[in-house]
């Protein structure tokens, strides 16, 4: 098996679509990520009743605190419910979750009687299951249960500011978010997760302080998805795409497809990560490197040289060839990415469209944007929106072929 992100050989095409897939859901940033096997799900596009979506807060084992306030806490293990004072201490082992005096091995769910509940640092609204793992992960799954809708607030709240971004470009937000996440729900029918509350999905904070506009971006685009084809599509967005957004096909090693195509994007000009500049040491690069499986301290040799490989008309590189001083190999870009120390924030390699020369003992990467450059790009949505434009406009630029329908 290829190690991922590194061909000491010459590279196989055919290998290479492979290393992409794996290598994707490690495209993190502010935004929804990882492909799905399929981008588009099948849906009846006829209005149908609001979906329920599944949250997962945190896996595996771990000690929550959860608080309601002025309410008492409901515990519900089949038909049976228990009452408790808030605030709740609740241990996640192995095999069981344990509530007080109460130890429960099979699924339970958790819900403030009125109000609110406070579960690590987010305020919930909907009941919170704990589901147990395979008996090879061990642990357990804490899941949100909520209507797609409230979930949209504490979503686009995070993804976005409501100071700085106009109306046009919330409410462009809301369609997208709105339409990612009912991919996922379409995608994983039966199941009790359908998205995770990070940037390996799009980011859920909850719904404590939610601003005015927020508030209305989404509810004025109640039940809007986007829709190419008569499907749902799993609608990317990244946060800075730095003049041109990157091809499905260029990122992910997706299908050629018209509504993941590049496009221009004139919006994301006054965005801090247009472009961007970072000079690391030798040293830097090398341990960057030396994090990439198959690249061992005896074979690295001083690193002299790093040369985009096939890059995109976007300007964003899939791979770069390393000449090092006993040899070279070509290694992905994101492997490069992610293998860098992000201790500071200035620290980081914030896409995968860059330059790279070396100075002396130094090599100084340039680059432009922020995020894996598919489909969005949310500061070009507040670029476009600060000009005018309305949000299905911003939408049918950046993913092109589609429209928007109202389903519920
Ligand atoms: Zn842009």
């Amino acid at each position: 098996m290829i190690p991922e992100g590194f061909i000491p050989t010459q590279r196989v095409e055919s290998q290479l679509s492979i290393i992409s897939r794996n290598v994707s859901w490690i495209l993190v940033l502010m935004c929804c990520v990882s492909p799905s096997e399929n981008v588009f799900a099948q849906s009846d596009t006829r209005m149908i009743k609001e979906p329920m979506i599944g949250v997962g807060l945190a896996s595996g084992l771990m000690d929550l605190t959860v608080a309601a306030k002025n309410s008492v806490i409901k515990v519900q293990k089949r038909r049976e419910i228990l009452r408790f004072e808030s605030p709740l201490f609740i241990n996640v082992r192995a095999q069981s979750v344990t509530i007080g005096d109460y130890q429960f091995s099979e699924p339970i769910r958790i819900r403030a009687e009125e109000g609110l509940m406070m579960v690590d640092g987010r305020s919930l609204t909907g009941w919170v299951e704990f589901q147990p793992l395979s008996r090879e992960s061990g642990g357990w799954e804490v899941i949100e249960r909520i209507p797609m809708e409230q979930y949209l607030l504490g979503v686009v709240s995070k993804e976005v500011s409501a100071d700085s971004f106009p109306m046009a470009s919330l409410k462009a937000q809301a369609i997208a978010s709105r339409t990612y996440a009912y991919f996922h729900v379409l995608s994983r029918p039966g199941k009790r997760r359908h998205v995770h509350s990070t940037v390996r999905s799009q980011v859920y904070g909850g719904l404590s302080d939610i601003p005015e506009k927020i508030r209305q971006a989404v509810e004025e685009t109640r039940g809007q998805v986007l829709i190419h084809s008569g499907k749902i599509f799993e609608s990317f967005f990244h946060s800075t795409c730095g003049g041109a957004t990157c091809s499905g096909v260029e990122a992910f090693g997706l299908p050629s497809l018209e509504v993941f195509s590049s496009v221009r994007c004139e919006g994301c000009t006054t965005s801090k990560y247009f472009r961007w500049e970072l000079e690391a040491q030798e040293s830097v690069v090398r341990s960057a490197l030396l994090k990439v499986e198959g690249v061992d301290k005896i074979s690295l040799g001083k690193i002299q040289r790093i040369e985009p490989v096939d890059r995109a008309s976007s300007g964003h590189v899939a791979y770069f060839k390393v000449q090092h001083g006993k040899g070279s190999f070509e290694v992905s870009a994101n492997s490069l990415r992610f293998g860098f120390p992000s201790l500071k924030t200035e620290g980081k390699l914030r896409s995968q469209a860059f330059d790279v020369q070396s100075r002396g003992d130094k090599f100084v990467f340039r680059g432009r944007g922020w995020g894996h450059g598919v489909g969005m790009c949310q500061m070009g949505a507040r670029g476009y929106a600060r000009s005018g434009w309305l949000e299905d406009q911003i939408l049918q630029h950046f993913y092109r072929g589609t429209e928007i329908r109202r389903l519920w």
